[in-house]
């Protein structure tokens, strides 16, 4: 065994991976090899043990700790360091050419909702489910952060009997056929030797224990429907279509499994006047064609309210002009983005005669020097005809 695969090197992860790719990376490998996939494919059957393995270790934190501080040594029992070593494997080894596969809980990491960990040890607790929820913010609760009230109907432990699931006066019983742990083993033959499994246990359906006189509230499931206001914290800088998640806020597990988490996901409403590119704002601001052409000091909305900006003579149409640090507020981190102003340069329309008149007398006396375009514009034509 000592020529065993580093555990994040079997999963085709980094050692920093998160715990969701850790989880991703195992369902994708755990489906390759899987035997049901893989039927008399010994070689796939190995890598489902390897990676299987590796999983167990790396999705649990104190495992996982151990690992990285005392490789195999400080998870695997075999190597006689490791403590408490993995539960899932209690029959690895002891079992000669064989393969222990716990189907219950592969099947829950394949298949089961959110995330929800049913664990190997002997408790038959599952985690409960996470949940979805839609949060609409404006823009500028966004920008800026803001404490967003929810309501959700989450699973809450029924107060009649704690959770239990058991009448008052009476309590579950350890299922006798499982002896608690929720799961049944066997031992099947195969082509190639004996395999032991497990699956869950049909008498309790993998929960461990039975109730005989189930709890009028609850029917015996121990969690209720609940109407629940939770108060999210939305972080400033958040952007429309972002999932934010609150660890701890979802569904009630069973038999003291953790909660789930509460996953909001972000729509921010469109603002009239701001619009946004990652930290950035962008704002058109409209000038008079006067403006423009002698400069004017203007008034621009930002998220922090109005601020002057100068406007030099003789800006030209669509010229940006950045305010730095007038952005939004970089998500969990230090600094803000600009804010980019764009001067759209308005041509005046309905005009009197008068108005006509005073700007046929101004134009007469504007020569190809007063432009930018219009005198390299007439040069190029004159290169190109003069050919
Ligand atoms: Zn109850």
């Amino acid at each position: 065994m000592a020529d065993k695969r580093d555990y994040y090197e079997t999963l085709g992860i980094s050692k920093g991976a998160s715990d969701d790719e850790i989880k991703k990376a195992f369902r994708a490998q755990a489906k390759k090899y899987h035997p049901d996939l893989n039927p008399d494919n010994p070689q796939a059957e190995a890598k489902f043990k390897e990676v299987n393995e590796a999983n167990e270790v790396l999705s649990d934190p104190q495992k996982r700790q151990r690992y990285d501080s005392y490789g195999h040594a400080g998870v695997d029992p075999s190597y006689g360091g490791g403590g408490g070593g993995f539960g899932g494997f209690g029959g690895f080894g002891g079992f000669s050419g064989g393969v222990d596969i716990d189907l219950g809980d592969i099947f829950d990491n394949l298949f089961g909702s959110g995330g929800g960990r049913s664990s190997s040890a002997a408790n038959a607790s599952r985690q409960g489910a996470d949940i979805n929820y839609n949060m609409d913010i404006s823009f500028m609760e966004a920008c800026k952060g803001v404490d967003k009230q929810v309501e959700v109907q989450r699973q809450e432990p029924c107060d009649t009997c704690g959770g239990s699931g058991a009448k008052a006066g009476t309590s579950p019983k350890t299922c006798s056929e499982c002896s608690g742990s929720g799961k049944i083993r066997y031992q099947q033959r195969t082509l190639f030797g004996m395999t032991q499994s497990t699956k869950p246990c049909m008498r309790c359906s993998g929960k461990g224990k039975i109730i005989d006189s189930p709890c009028s509230s609850c029917s015996g499931h121990g969690r209720v429907q609940r109407k629940k206001k939770i108060t999210v914290a939305v972080p400033a800088g958040i952007d429309d279509g972002q999932v934010l998640c609150v660890r701890g806020e979802g569904h009630v597990g069973l038999n003291s499994g953790g909660r789930g988490d509460l996953n909001a996901r972000i729509s921010v409403k469109k603002d009239p006047i701001f619009k946004r590119d990652g930290f950035n704002i962008f704002v058109e601001v409209p000038l008079t064609y006067s403006q423009a052409a002698l400069g004017a000091e203007v008034e621009i909305p930002t998220i922090d309210g109005q601020v002057k900006l100068n406007i030099p003579e003789g800006t030209q149409p669509d010229t940006m002009f950045r305010l730095r640090g007038k952005g939004v507020q970089q998500l969990r981190r230090d600094g803000r983005g600009d804010e980019l102003v764009k001067a759209v340069i308005e041509i005046p329309k309905n005009l009197t005669k008068q108005q006509k008149d005073l700007l046929k007398q101004l134009d007469s006396t504007l020569t190809d020097k007063n432009f930018v375009k219009r005198e390299s514009f007439f040069e190029r034509l004159r290169r190109g005809v003069g050919i």
